[in-house]
């Protein structure tokens, strides 16, 4: 195989017709399958459901003399306040364990933010004239989402490989009508890129003109290797504190991913004066959280250390994976030589850039051949990737077979979208 750009018209040709030759095999198969969302597999979910047995009777719901049935510990079951400090490196005190969804945890601050303001907000963020965010992209679009849905103006920050691209954050954070940002620090969704020791630092110390300028450090795959050993991660909250800017980050995780997803349980991590700020605002919304579940998770989870190894049966099942949409790219695209990808130790997700202005056309062609991908463009502001080169992919839930064809149909539908652009040039 050799490069498109090195090829004449003719071999175009050529390439083209063997490609869609491929792709009209693989219609008449009548595929139905799906790489759009991060979903954990059934047998992944069957590997943790011992979490179940862990709390059967009235009596297994007392803990240290609380019974989680009852209303109480609005911030979290002691242990489960215990269990997210363990794994995130910081103070029981610094946790709020939320409910099963630690999105809905983000929806809350930045909704409190427009209604009530932050802590240090001269005033609710509804009554600004301009809020804008910053969306280091590609990003995961449920976080643009929430920022958009309360009126905020996203602004795009280039992502590169040791994160998001600080001249350009430490620059934006001048404008005090820049109210926050989204990051995922710890293999990012979509590219899987672990943010430096530097961006982490150069964060901590950033001094934006907003007094209540907002981290939303979604810490979400911060124990998620499919391959390797555990990564130690530097803790924000401690770097923040000793750059003199204790509140300035909100940094959130949740068992989504490590029990059951939608049904495991989060927390925020924040200094001790934001905990008591929210605790204030959330005890209007609710009286207490479903410490039951938090039970049945902590004497499942038990704490970092085991969680870890409990990683480790997840990994089992995805790295193979992982390994189907490598291998598929290296052998396929690859040599064709106009799309680039990064290969990931962990996370969910693997982000291929194919030649500008065609994701679009190849996502459409995979739905024709029955290959279902998030929507291109999805990983940008408004849904709009301005290179039209940007695709997720989301190996986790099909079973290996299945991912095999689907990653097939997904490269020949690269190739043709490209190839049709080069002809038509
Ligand atoms: N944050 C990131 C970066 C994610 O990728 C996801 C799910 O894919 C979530 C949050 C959702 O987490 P939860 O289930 O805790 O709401």
């Amino acid at each position: 195989m050799m490069e498109y750009s090195a090829m004449n018209r003719q071999e175009l040709e050529q390439a083209y017709r063997e490609a869609t030759q491929h792709l009209e095999s693989c219609k008449v198969q009548h595929l139905n399958l799906n790489m759009a969302r991060g979903k954990p597999s059934k047998l992944q979910l069957d590997a943790v459901s011992g979490m179940l047995e862990m709390v059967k009777t009235g009596e297994d719901c007392i803990d240290n003399g609380i019974d989680t049935r009852n209303y109480g510990e609005l911030a979290g079951l002691p242990i489960a306040r215990e269990y997210w400090a363990d794994v995130l490196d910081c103070k029981a005190e610094n946790i709020f364990v939320g409910g099963a969804s630690s999105l809905n945890f983000m929806f809350d601050i930045i909704s409190r933010a427009y209604t009530h303001g932050l802590l240090h907000s001269e005033r609710p963020w509804c009554k600004e004239e301009v809020v804008k965010f910053l969306c280091p992209s590609p990003g995961y679009d449920r976080h643009f989402r929430v920022t958009e849905f309360f009126g905020a103006e996203l602004i795009t920050v280039p992502m590169t490989v040791t994160g998001p691209n600080m001249d350009v954050v430490e620059e934006l954070v001048k404008d005090p009508q820049v109210k926050g940002i989204w990051c995922v620090p710890k293999f990012s969704n979509p590219d899987g890129f672990i943010y430096s020791d530097d961006t982490v630092r150069r964060f901590a110390e950033l001094k934006p003109a907003a007094p209540d300028f907002a981290i939303m450090w979604d810490n979400a795959y911060c124990v998620h290797e499919f391959s390797g050993e555990y990564i130690p991660f530097p803790d924000i909250l401690s770097l923040c504190e000793q750059a003199g800017n204790p509140d300035m980050v909100y940094e959130f995780a949740s068992s989504s991913k490590i029990t059951f997803a939608g049904g495991g349980f989060s927390a925020m991590a924040a200094s001790k004066a934001n905990i008591d700020y929210i605790t204030k605002l959330f005890g209007v919304q609710m009286i207490s959280n479903d410490k039951v579940n938090q039970l049945r998770h902590v004497r499942y989870l038990k704490n970092k250390a085991h969680t870890i190894e409990l990683m480790k049966i997840h990994a089992s099942f995805l790295a193979p994976k992982f390994q189907v949409v490598f291998d598929t790219l290296e052998q396929q695209i690859k040599p064709c030589g106009f799309a680039n990808w990064y290969e990931p130790v962990g996370g969910y997700f693997v982000s291929c850039n194919t030649m500008p202005g065609t994701a679009k056309r190849a996502l459409e062609l995979c739905k024709q051949a029955g290959v279902e991908m998030t929507p291109a463009g999805a990983s940008y502001p408004y849904g709009v990737d301005p290179q039209d080169s940007n695709i997720r992919i989301a190996p986790s839930l099909p079973p290996v077979e299945e991912l095999e064809k689907a990653m097939d149909v997904f490269c020949t539908c690269l190739k043709v979208a490209a190839l049709e652009k080069l002809l038509n040039q």
